[in-house]
């Protein structure tokens, strides 16, 4: 059997079966939503080959050239030139489809929300919002329809928009809840830039109404409220994401601190923040710890603190902070210290200090939305 045998073999048997069933079940029923094949097969066979495009492409080529009336297979077809990037294809099959006539209207909706989304891949983002509201114009609970907009606003950063959209989705389970708090969290850092601290709070309460642990609604508060001169709330703010979600920690410390400095903490809050900083594997607290205790005139034990923590966990960045820390060698071998130290300098400079969760990006930047995959809240510390 030569080497495409099998492949091929396989692929006739999914098309045989398919157009065996599609067959089939036309003689059964002739009010089929599948445009003459079962529910469920052609995503079967979608499924089958979602490693595969280019074979799956050819499948659905042929079933429509055998039998060019049915619909199925143009949806899937679309789907999947959108996957493979050829978005411009996607948009013709759905052009097609929305052109034929007597296209049942359910397919003819199904038509306009994949070219909605086609256009949004394509970043044609004034077409794709004109066939959305259209959608919702006949139908005001098209959820397709709605998470269209909601990618354009997001992109778009119109939080106003997307809070009255998110509102709506949340009602039907189409939208998480700590999603419409990262809109209003979105919302509230516009106020706060713009100086308008009431409508920020307001922001803020309205996210911690829909998401009570959102960290990023806790930290824009504590902010809000060290800004305001409020240093005891600010800290209550901070303890209470640093408590609940001490993955943050990098991003909270140095404000705590910055508190302490102006206000008499408890040494029990300060010792529990140090104990989970060190329960954690980024540095950056760590180092924001160290600096604190010296400054406080505690060396010995900042030297400590610091070395104890990378004896379990070595990091570029704290070997960099120590050899900062350390003088040049008196013996002649300066050269080498400075070349030590140089290379650490580029290599602990040169790593990533974030990554999402769900797809893997990482980056020296925290972003509560993922630039690659736009999931949110799902970008940690590393
Ligand atoms: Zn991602």
């Amino acid at each position: 059997m030569s080497e495409l045998s099998w492949p091929l073999l396989l692929l006739a048997m999914v098309v045989g079966a398919a157009l065996t069933l599609g067959i089939t079940h036309k003689r059964q029923s002739r009010r089929s939503s599948a445009g003459g094949y079962p529910p469920g097969y052609v995503q079967g066979v979608q499924d089958l080959f979602s490693s595969q495009p280019d074979k799956a492409v050819a499948v659905f080529m042929k079933m429509l050239e055998l039998d060019p009336s049915t619909v199925e297979p143009h949806f899937a077809l679309a789907t999947l030139f959108r996957k493979k990037g050829e978005v411009e294809r996607a948009i013709r099959i759905h052009q097609n489809l929305i052109s034929r006539n007597g296209l049942e209207p359910e397919h003819k909706r199904r038509a306009l929300e994949g070219l909605a989304r086609d256009y949004l891949h394509a970043g044609l983002l004034d077409r794709a919002e004109t066939i959305a509201n259209n959608l919702l114009e006949t139908d005001p609970k098209n959820q397709e329809g709605m998470r269209i907009l909601l990618s354009i606003f997001e992109l778009e950063s119109e939080w106003d928009k997307a809070i009255s959209i998110a509102e709506k989705l949340l009602g039907t389970g189409g939208i998480l809840p700590s999603v419409l708090a990262q809109y209003y969290c979105e919302l509230a850092e516009l106020h706060r830039h713009g100086g308008n601290e009431t409508a920020a709070r307001r922001a803020i309460k309205q996210a911690l109404n829909h998401d009570e642990e959102c960290p990023r609604a806790g930290m824009i508060l504590g902010d809000i409220e060290m800004a305001a001169g409020h240093v005891r709330a600010a800290i209550r703010n901070y303890q209470r994401v640093a408590w609940k979600s001490p993955e943050y920690l990098s991003e909270i410390v140095a404000p705590m601190l910055t508190c302490f400095g102006r206000t008499d903490a408890s040494q029990a809050t300060f010792n529990t923040l140090k104990k989970l900083v060190l329960d954690q594997s980024a540095i950056d607290p760590v180092l924001q710890m160290t600096e604190y205790m010296i400054g406080k005139g505690e060396e010995v034990e900042a030297g400590e603190y610091i070395r104890g923590f990378l004896h379990d966990r070595p990091s570029l960045e704290g070997l960099r902070y120590l050899m900062d820390q350390s003088p040049a060698d008196p013996h002649g071998r300066d050269e080498n210290h400075r070349v030590v130290k140089e290379t650490i300098y580029k290599l602990s400079s040169a790593s990533k200090r974030y990554r999402c969760d769900k797809c893997g990006f990482s980056g020296q930047k925290l972003h509560w939305q993922c630039p690659s995959c736009r999931v949110w809240g799902q970008t940690r510390p590393i």
